[in-house]
Protein backbone atom coordinates (compact mmCIF):
# COMPACT_ATOMS: atom_id res chain seq x y z
CA UNK A 1 0.00 0.00 0.00
CA UNK A 2 1.04 3.86 0.10
CA UNK A 3 1.76 3.71 3.53
CA UNK A 4 4.75 2.20 3.58
CA UNK A 5 6.68 4.74 1.21
CA UNK A 6 7.15 7.95 3.98
CA UNK A 7 8.33 9.98 1.21
CA UNK A 8 5.85 11.62 -1.25
CA UNK A 9 6.67 14.21 -4.26
CA UNK A 10 3.85 16.89 -4.17
CA UNK A 11 2.76 19.36 -6.62
CA UNK A 12 1.68 22.59 -5.84
CA UNK A 13 -0.12 24.27 -8.26
CA UNK A 14 -1.00 28.14 -6.07
CA UNK A 15 -3.09 29.67 -9.02
CA UNK A 16 -4.19 33.00 -8.57
CA UNK A 17 -6.48 35.23 -6.34
CA UNK A 18 -6.19 33.91 -3.01
CA UNK A 19 -4.90 30.56 -4.10
CA UNK A 20 -1.26 31.65 -2.70
CA UNK A 21 -1.79 32.81 -0.10
CA UNK A 22 -4.33 29.61 0.87
CA UNK A 23 -1.19 27.46 -0.33
CA UNK A 24 1.16 28.46 1.95
CA UNK A 25 -0.87 27.84 4.89
CA UNK A 26 -1.95 24.34 3.96
CA UNK A 27 1.61 23.75 2.57
CA UNK A 28 3.18 24.44 6.44
CA UNK A 29 0.19 22.56 8.11
CA UNK A 30 0.60 19.69 6.19
CA UNK A 31 4.25 19.38 6.71
CA UNK A 32 3.77 19.64 10.10
CA UNK A 33 1.04 16.71 10.79
CA UNK A 34 3.15 14.38 8.46
CA UNK A 35 6.48 15.03 10.84
CA UNK A 36 4.12 13.11 13.09
CA UNK A 37 4.29 10.45 10.94
CA UNK A 38 7.71 10.22 10.26
CA UNK A 39 6.67 11.49 6.58
CA UNK A 40 8.26 13.39 4.61
CA UNK A 41 7.66 16.02 1.48
CA UNK A 42 9.59 17.14 -1.61
CA UNK A 43 7.52 20.11 -3.04
CA UNK A 44 7.88 21.26 -6.40
CA UNK A 45 5.76 24.42 -7.35
CA UNK A 46 4.43 25.23 -10.91
CA UNK A 47 2.30 27.52 -12.75
CA UNK A 48 -0.97 27.32 -13.50
CA UNK A 49 -3.79 29.60 -14.48
CA UNK A 50 -3.82 33.07 -14.95
CA UNK A 51 -0.48 32.91 -13.09
CA UNK A 52 0.82 30.29 -16.41
CA UNK A 53 -0.63 33.01 -19.07
CA UNK A 54 1.21 35.43 -18.10
CA UNK A 55 4.57 33.90 -17.23
CA UNK A 56 4.06 31.70 -20.32
CA UNK A 57 1.33 32.02 -22.53
CA UNK A 58 -1.20 29.05 -21.77
CA UNK A 59 -2.81 28.38 -18.90
CA UNK A 60 -1.70 24.61 -18.74
CA UNK A 61 2.05 24.70 -19.17
CA UNK A 62 3.71 21.05 -20.78
CA UNK A 63 6.26 21.30 -17.66
CA UNK A 64 3.36 21.69 -15.17
CA UNK A 65 1.59 18.63 -16.50
CA UNK A 66 4.51 16.84 -16.50
CA UNK A 67 5.68 17.53 -12.75
CA UNK A 68 2.33 17.23 -11.49
CA UNK A 69 1.99 13.68 -13.32
CA UNK A 70 5.06 12.25 -11.73
CA UNK A 71 4.06 13.46 -8.44
CA UNK A 72 2.21 11.34 -5.53
CA UNK A 73 -0.45 14.32 -5.47
CA UNK A 74 -1.24 17.77 -6.59
CA UNK A 75 -2.22 20.64 -3.96
CA UNK A 76 -4.06 23.38 -6.09
CA UNK A 77 -5.03 26.50 -4.63
CA UNK A 78 -7.67 28.50 -7.36
CA UNK A 79 -7.21 30.12 -10.76
CA UNK A 80 -8.82 32.89 -12.39
CA UNK A 81 -10.14 36.35 -11.70
CA UNK A 82 -10.89 39.90 -13.09
CA UNK A 83 -8.19 40.51 -15.41
CA UNK A 84 -8.31 37.18 -17.56
CA UNK A 85 -12.45 37.32 -18.11
CA UNK A 86 -12.09 38.70 -21.75
CA UNK A 87 -9.77 36.46 -22.99
CA UNK A 88 -11.04 34.20 -25.25
CA UNK A 89 -12.01 30.71 -24.68
CA UNK A 90 -9.03 28.64 -25.04
CA UNK A 91 -6.66 31.35 -23.31
CA UNK A 92 -9.11 31.47 -20.00
CA UNK A 93 -7.47 30.30 -16.24
CA UNK A 94 -10.23 27.80 -16.21
CA UNK A 95 -9.19 25.98 -19.67
CA UNK A 96 -6.35 25.51 -17.03
CA UNK A 97 -8.02 23.33 -14.21
CA UNK A 98 -10.04 21.39 -17.52
CA UNK A 99 -6.47 20.66 -18.94
CA UNK A 100 -5.01 19.26 -15.41
CA UNK A 101 -8.01 17.43 -14.56
CA UNK A 102 -8.07 16.02 -18.07
CA UNK A 103 -4.15 15.05 -18.31
CA UNK A 104 -4.18 13.36 -15.01
CA UNK A 105 -7.32 11.42 -15.62
CA UNK A 106 -9.50 11.97 -12.69
CA UNK A 107 -12.74 10.13 -13.13
CA UNK A 108 -13.96 10.57 -9.32
CA UNK A 109 -14.77 13.93 -7.72
CA UNK A 110 -15.19 13.95 -4.30
CA UNK A 111 -17.02 16.69 -2.42
CA UNK A 112 -17.74 16.65 1.20
CA UNK A 113 -20.27 18.59 2.80
CA UNK A 114 -19.63 18.70 6.61
CA UNK A 115 -21.47 21.01 9.09
CA UNK A 116 -18.98 22.37 11.55
CA UNK A 117 -20.86 21.92 15.08
CA UNK A 118 -19.19 25.61 15.72
CA UNK A 119 -20.93 27.20 11.88
CA UNK A 120 -24.29 25.32 12.63
CA UNK A 121 -25.94 29.32 12.12
CA UNK A 122 -24.37 29.65 8.64
CA UNK A 123 -26.32 26.60 7.15
CA UNK A 124 -29.21 27.49 4.91
CA UNK A 125 -31.31 24.93 7.32
CA UNK A 126 -33.02 24.83 10.35
CA UNK A 127 -30.10 24.47 13.31
CA UNK A 128 -32.07 21.07 14.07
CA UNK A 129 -31.74 20.09 10.91
CA UNK A 130 -28.17 21.08 9.76
CA UNK A 131 -26.65 19.77 12.76
CA UNK A 132 -24.52 17.02 12.61
CA UNK A 133 -24.61 16.53 8.71
CA UNK A 134 -21.51 15.14 7.42
CA UNK A 135 -21.49 13.62 3.90
CA UNK A 136 -19.68 13.42 0.55
CA UNK A 137 -20.64 13.61 -2.54
CA UNK A 138 -19.13 11.29 -5.56
CA UNK A 139 -19.37 12.48 -8.63
CA UNK A 140 -18.54 10.45 -12.03
CA UNK A 141 -16.11 13.30 -13.61
CA UNK A 142 -15.10 12.35 -16.61
CA UNK A 143 -18.44 10.65 -18.59
CA UNK A 144 -22.25 11.33 -18.96
CA UNK A 145 -24.21 13.49 -21.04
CA UNK A 146 -21.09 16.35 -20.82
CA UNK A 147 -18.90 14.21 -23.21
CA UNK A 148 -21.63 12.04 -25.02
CA UNK A 149 -21.32 11.83 -28.43
CA UNK A 150 -23.76 12.62 -30.87
CA UNK A 151 -24.39 16.28 -29.35
CA UNK A 152 -24.25 19.46 -31.27
CA UNK A 153 -27.24 21.43 -33.05
CA UNK A 154 -29.86 20.21 -35.85
CA UNK A 155 -32.80 20.54 -37.54
CA UNK A 156 -35.84 17.85 -36.41
CA UNK A 157 -38.75 15.94 -38.75
CA UNK A 158 -40.38 19.81 -39.32
CA UNK A 159 -37.26 21.59 -40.04
CA UNK A 160 -37.39 23.76 -36.75
CA UNK A 161 -33.79 24.35 -35.02
CA UNK A 162 -32.74 21.92 -32.43
CA UNK A 163 -29.67 21.01 -29.97
CA UNK A 164 -29.40 17.70 -28.91
CA UNK A 165 -26.63 15.56 -26.15
CA UNK A 166 -26.17 12.20 -25.35
CA UNK A 167 -25.67 10.27 -22.10
CA UNK A 168 -23.75 7.00 -22.50
CA UNK A 169 -21.66 5.24 -19.49
CA UNK A 170 -20.06 2.30 -20.58
CA UNK A 171 -19.72 -0.90 -17.87
CA UNK A 172 -15.99 0.23 -17.53
CA UNK A 173 -16.58 3.74 -16.56
CA UNK A 174 -19.72 2.76 -14.22
CA UNK A 175 -17.92 0.27 -12.53
CA UNK A 176 -14.91 2.40 -11.90
CA UNK A 177 -16.42 4.90 -10.05
CA UNK A 178 -18.71 2.73 -7.90
CA UNK A 179 -15.86 0.72 -6.66
CA UNK A 180 -14.17 4.09 -5.30
CA UNK A 181 -18.21 5.26 -4.06
CA UNK A 182 -18.00 1.97 -1.93
CA UNK A 183 -14.25 2.18 -0.97
CA UNK A 184 -15.24 5.52 0.57
CA UNK A 185 -18.06 3.94 2.09
CA UNK A 186 -15.75 1.82 3.98
CA UNK A 187 -13.67 4.29 5.18
CA UNK A 188 -16.59 6.59 6.20
CA UNK A 189 -19.64 5.37 7.85
CA UNK A 190 -20.07 2.11 5.49
CA UNK A 191 -23.57 3.72 3.79
CA UNK A 192 -23.48 4.17 0.32
CA UNK A 193 -26.62 5.89 -2.18
CA UNK A 194 -26.22 5.76 -5.82
CA UNK A 195 -28.51 8.28 -7.21
CA UNK A 196 -29.77 8.24 -10.57
CA UNK A 197 -33.25 8.45 -12.58
CA UNK A 198 -33.41 4.97 -13.77
CA UNK A 199 -37.08 5.33 -14.09
CA UNK A 200 -37.19 7.55 -16.94
CA UNK A 201 -33.25 7.29 -18.74
CA UNK A 202 -31.44 3.54 -20.25
CA UNK A 203 -28.38 4.90 -19.33
CA UNK A 204 -29.67 5.16 -15.36
CA UNK A 205 -31.09 1.55 -15.52
CA UNK A 206 -27.50 0.45 -16.98
CA UNK A 207 -26.28 2.31 -13.77
CA UNK A 208 -28.59 0.71 -10.87
CA UNK A 209 -27.98 -2.66 -12.81
CA UNK A 210 -24.08 -2.30 -12.61
CA UNK A 211 -24.06 -0.72 -8.63
CA UNK A 212 -26.20 -3.59 -7.69
CA UNK A 213 -23.75 -6.09 -9.23
CA UNK A 214 -20.70 -4.71 -8.00
CA UNK A 215 -22.30 -4.07 -4.43
CA UNK A 216 -21.86 -7.90 -4.02
CA UNK A 217 -18.20 -7.18 -3.61
CA UNK A 218 -18.63 -4.99 -0.50
CA UNK A 219 -21.30 -6.79 1.66
CA UNK A 220 -20.24 -4.90 5.03
CA UNK A 221 -21.75 -1.79 3.04
CA UNK A 222 -25.49 -0.71 2.73
CA UNK A 223 -26.49 0.44 -0.33
CA UNK A 224 -29.57 2.42 -1.34
CA UNK A 225 -30.70 3.98 -4.67
CA UNK A 226 -32.80 7.26 -5.00
CA UNK A 227 -33.78 9.03 -7.83
CA UNK A 228 -32.33 12.41 -8.32
CA UNK A 229 -35.52 14.45 -7.85
CA UNK A 230 -35.73 12.77 -4.55
CA UNK A 231 -32.05 12.93 -3.75
CA UNK A 232 -32.50 17.02 -4.59
CA UNK A 233 -35.94 17.09 -2.32
CA UNK A 234 -33.75 14.78 0.82
CA UNK A 235 -30.94 16.51 0.66
CA UNK A 236 -32.47 19.66 2.18
CA UNK A 237 -35.50 17.81 3.93
CA UNK A 238 -33.22 15.49 5.96
CA UNK A 239 -29.40 15.53 5.06
CA UNK A 240 -28.59 13.47 8.29
CA UNK A 241 -29.53 10.33 6.33
CA UNK A 242 -26.82 10.79 4.18
CA UNK A 243 -23.23 8.74 4.37
CA UNK A 244 -22.01 8.42 0.83
CA UNK A 245 -23.48 9.72 -2.20
CA UNK A 246 -22.61 8.37 -5.53
CA UNK A 247 -23.92 9.91 -8.81
CA UNK A 248 -23.17 10.35 -12.43
CA UNK A 249 -21.55 13.71 -13.49
CA UNK A 250 -24.46 15.83 -14.05
CA UNK A 251 -26.42 14.40 -11.19
CA UNK A 252 -23.15 15.02 -9.10
CA UNK A 253 -22.96 18.42 -10.73
CA UNK A 254 -26.08 19.61 -9.31
CA UNK A 255 -26.11 17.63 -6.18
CA UNK A 256 -22.37 18.64 -4.88
CA UNK A 257 -23.28 22.40 -5.62
CA UNK A 258 -26.80 21.70 -3.53
CA UNK A 259 -24.74 19.89 -0.89
CA UNK A 260 -21.81 22.58 -0.14
CA UNK A 261 -24.69 25.21 0.59
CA UNK A 262 -26.52 23.56 2.83
CA UNK A 263 -23.48 24.10 5.39
CA UNK A 264 -23.28 27.79 4.40
CA UNK A 265 -19.22 28.10 4.85
CA UNK A 266 -17.82 27.93 1.09
CA UNK A 267 -14.37 28.63 2.68
CA UNK A 268 -14.35 25.41 4.41
CA UNK A 269 -14.68 22.95 2.07
CA UNK A 270 -12.41 20.72 0.38
CA UNK A 271 -12.21 18.24 -2.63
CA UNK A 272 -10.91 15.96 -4.15
CA UNK A 273 -10.12 14.40 -7.68
CA UNK A 274 -8.84 10.62 -8.50
CA UNK A 275 -7.76 8.17 -11.22
CA UNK A 276 -7.33 4.46 -11.01
CA UNK A 277 -3.43 5.17 -10.73
CA UNK A 278 -1.19 8.37 -10.81
CA UNK A 279 -1.93 11.14 -8.79
CA UNK A 280 -4.79 12.70 -7.05
CA UNK A 281 -5.85 16.66 -7.53
CA UNK A 282 -6.62 18.13 -3.90
CA UNK A 283 -8.61 21.66 -4.08
CA UNK A 284 -10.96 23.53 -2.20
CA UNK A 285 -14.27 24.16 -4.05
CA UNK A 286 -14.00 27.86 -4.06
CA UNK A 287 -12.70 29.87 -6.29
CA UNK A 288 -10.07 32.59 -6.46
CA UNK A 289 -11.95 35.01 -4.68
CA UNK A 290 -10.22 38.21 -6.72
CA UNK A 291 -12.46 40.96 -4.28
CA UNK A 292 -10.28 40.03 -1.29
CA UNK A 293 -7.25 38.81 -2.92
CA UNK A 294 -3.63 39.99 -1.20
CA UNK A 295 -4.93 40.85 1.48
CA UNK A 296 -4.55 38.20 4.31
CA UNK A 297 -8.19 37.71 4.93
CA UNK A 298 -8.98 34.53 3.14
CA UNK A 299 -10.33 31.15 4.99
CA UNK A 300 -7.32 28.56 4.39
CA UNK A 301 -9.14 25.74 6.17
CA UNK A 302 -10.94 24.34 3.04
CA UNK A 303 -6.94 23.92 0.92
CA UNK A 304 -6.12 22.96 4.52
CA UNK A 305 -8.35 20.38 4.99
CA UNK A 306 -7.57 19.87 0.78
CA UNK A 307 -4.36 18.43 2.30
CA UNK A 308 -6.26 16.31 4.66
CA UNK A 309 -8.16 14.48 1.75
CA UNK A 310 -4.63 14.62 -0.30
CA UNK A 311 -3.11 12.50 3.16
CA UNK A 312 -6.42 10.08 3.24
CA UNK A 313 -7.61 9.48 -0.25
CA UNK A 314 -4.41 10.52 -2.20
CA UNK A 315 -1.48 8.89 0.48
CA UNK A 316 -3.62 6.36 2.42
CA UNK A 317 -2.08 8.04 5.50
CA UNK A 318 -5.00 8.51 7.45
CA UNK A 319 -2.89 9.36 10.66
CA UNK A 320 -2.00 12.50 9.53
CA UNK A 321 -5.23 13.10 8.07
CA UNK A 322 -7.12 13.05 11.16
CA UNK A 323 -4.43 15.03 12.74
CA UNK A 324 -5.17 18.16 10.39
CA UNK A 325 -9.29 17.91 10.50
CA UNK A 326 -9.06 17.48 14.56
CA UNK A 327 -6.62 21.01 14.17
CA UNK A 328 -9.24 22.29 12.07
CA UNK A 329 -12.15 21.54 14.25
CA UNK A 330 -9.84 22.62 17.80
CA UNK A 331 -9.11 26.03 16.37
CA UNK A 332 -12.60 26.31 15.43
CA UNK A 333 -13.62 25.56 19.01
CA UNK A 334 -11.41 28.24 20.35
CA UNK A 335 -13.02 30.65 18.46
CA UNK A 336 -10.74 31.64 15.92
CA UNK A 337 -12.70 32.95 12.73
CA UNK A 338 -11.36 34.74 9.27
CA UNK A 339 -13.97 37.29 8.40
CA UNK A 340 -16.01 34.89 5.78
CA UNK A 341 -17.25 32.69 9.16
CA UNK A 342 -16.86 35.11 11.80
CA UNK A 343 -19.79 36.44 13.94
CA UNK A 344 -20.02 38.02 17.29
CA UNK A 345 -18.25 36.76 20.37
CA UNK A 346 -15.50 34.69 18.01
CA UNK A 347 -11.97 36.41 17.43
CA UNK A 348 -11.63 37.82 13.92
CA UNK A 349 -7.49 36.74 12.87
CA UNK A 350 -6.51 36.88 9.18
CA UNK A 351 -5.58 33.99 6.87
CA UNK A 352 -1.91 33.94 8.21
CA UNK A 353 -2.53 33.74 11.57
CA UNK A 354 -5.90 31.22 11.49
CA UNK A 355 -2.99 29.43 9.77
CA UNK A 356 -0.51 29.45 12.99
CA UNK A 357 -3.01 28.51 15.17
CA UNK A 358 -4.09 25.91 13.08
CA UNK A 359 -0.69 24.72 13.55
CA UNK A 360 -0.70 25.08 17.19
CA UNK A 361 -3.17 22.42 17.43
CA UNK A 362 -1.55 20.07 15.26
CA UNK A 363 1.57 20.33 17.78
CA UNK A 364 -0.78 19.98 20.90
CA UNK A 365 -2.32 16.64 19.52
CA UNK A 366 -1.40 13.70 21.42
P1 LIG B 1 -15.21 30.71 -9.36
O1 LIG B 1 -15.96 30.99 -10.60
O2 LIG B 1 -13.73 30.60 -9.55
O3 LIG B 1 -15.81 29.59 -8.57
P2 LIG B 1 -16.67 32.65 -7.87
O4 LIG B 1 -16.62 34.11 -8.08
O5 LIG B 1 -17.85 31.87 -8.30
O6 LIG B 1 -15.34 32.03 -8.47
P3 LIG B 1 -15.38 32.54 -5.30
O7 LIG B 1 -14.14 33.02 -5.92
O8 LIG B 1 -15.32 31.28 -4.56
O9 LIG B 1 -16.54 32.33 -6.34
O10 LIG B 1 -15.95 33.68 -4.38
C1 LIG B 1 -17.31 33.83 -4.01
C2 LIG B 1 -17.38 34.70 -2.75
O11 LIG B 1 -16.94 33.95 -1.63
C3 LIG B 1 -16.50 35.93 -2.82
O12 LIG B 1 -17.11 37.02 -2.19
C4 LIG B 1 -15.27 35.52 -2.06
O13 LIG B 1 -14.60 36.59 -1.45
C5 LIG B 1 -15.80 34.54 -1.02
N1 LIG B 1 -14.81 33.50 -0.72
C6 LIG B 1 -14.50 32.47 -1.51
N2 LIG B 1 -13.54 31.72 -0.97
C7 LIG B 1 -13.22 32.29 0.21
C8 LIG B 1 -12.28 31.99 1.24
N3 LIG B 1 -11.45 30.94 1.18
N4 LIG B 1 -12.23 32.81 2.30
C9 LIG B 1 -13.05 33.88 2.39
N5 LIG B 1 -13.94 34.22 1.46
C10 LIG B 1 -14.04 33.44 0.37
MG1 LIG C 1 -18.12 29.93 -9.26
Amino acid sequence: THSSKRSYKITLLPGDGIGPEVISVAKDVLVLAASFEGIKFEFREMLLGGAALDATGVPLPDETLAVSKESDAVLLGAIGGYKWDKNEKRLKPETGLLQIREGLKVFANLRPATVFPQLVDASTLKREVAEGVDLMVVRELTGGIYFGKPRGFGTNENGEETGFNTEIYAKHEIDRITRVAFEIARKRRGKLCSVDKSNVLEASMFWRRRVQEISAEYPDIELSHMYVDNAAMQLVRYPKQFDTIVTNNIFGDILSDEASMITGSIGMLPSASLGDSGPGLFEPIHGSAPDIAGQDKANPCATVLSAAMLLRYGLGEDKAADRIENAVLDTLNKGFRTGDIHSAGTKLVGCKQLGEEIMKSVDSQA
